[in-house]
């Protein structure tokens, strides 16, 4: 099953407890002003409709059809909000949760790819993962980047190049606090976040005020494990933010 399908599914769930809701509410103030009654179904009527144009507009975005920005930006804020309810959910569903999450994360691309930004290299942070490691590498790179060999045994060789040769900050991450710590640090006007559909998703939420593009990365040896990254994936998002 797609991943727009899950999602269409969890949203339909999400509609049917709402109407379950509504109907029970209503049963329960029978006898009640006929104002409060109006009021109810009013309510249903609201949400079910903001429900079914955030279905619509991402079914729009993912299947890549132009859509307008702000129309974007409105959905991405709903698509938001119901986020954990629609992740239960499909959790519930014993559905992939990685699906939801790859919607949520195609809805924060393209919502930031509808923007126009003109960024040096420097207002740009790219935080990595520290699985992108390969697993029997002594040297501490966690602490500073500059500490890889660049033996090229994993992607972090070609990343540290790519930071020196854009002037963008790259950082490898243990985790959302010093994720989130190196953002207070840095100010940067813009993130590339390379992770796994989870750790991304988080990140988007999480951080406030600043885009963030996500980038998969790859999981050839299993989760958290020698993970690999397209750097090329990486160098268009550094373009995308520079405006070249
Ligand atoms: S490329 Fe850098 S981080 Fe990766 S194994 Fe070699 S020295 Fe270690």
């Amino acid at each position: 099953m797609s991943d727009i399908k899950k999602y269409s599914i969890s949203i339909a769930i999400l509609f049917l407890i709402l109407l379950f809701f509504t109907t029970l509410v209503d049963i329960l103030i029978v006898g009640m002003p006929r104002i409060i009654i109006t009021i109810n179904i009013l309510i249903f009527i609201i949400i079910a409709s903001i429900l079914l144009f955030s279905a619509t507009i991402t079914r729009f975005i993912i299947c890549d059809k132009k859509v307008n920005k702000n129309l974007m930006k409105f959905n991405f804020m709903i698509a938001k909000t119901i986020y954990p309810i629609v992740v239960s959910i499909s959790e519930l569903l014993k559905m992939s949760k990685s699906s939801i999450r790859r919607i949520f994360i195609k809805l924060n691309n393209s919502y930031v790819k509808a923007n126009k930004y003109n960024l040096t290299g420097e207002k740009i942070l790219i935080l990595l993962p520290h699985c992108l490691q390969f697993h029997n590498c002594k040297f501490r790179v966690t602490s500073t980047i500059d500490n890889c060999a660049r033996c090229g045994l994993c992607n972090i060789s070609d990343l540290a190049k790519l930071g020196e040769k854009e002037n963008v900050h790259v950082f490898i991450a243990t985790g959302g606090t010093l994720a989130r710590k190196v953002i207070i640090e840095t100010r940067p006007k813009a993130v590339i976040a390379v992770a796994c559909e989870r750790d991304l998703t988080e990140g988007i939420i999480d951080v406030k005020g600043i885009p963030v593009l996500g980038v998969y990365n790859e999981r050839p040896n299993g989760p958290c494990f020698d993970t690999r990254v397209s750097v090329e994936k990486v160098k268009e998002a550094i373009d995308f933010f520079k405006g070249e």
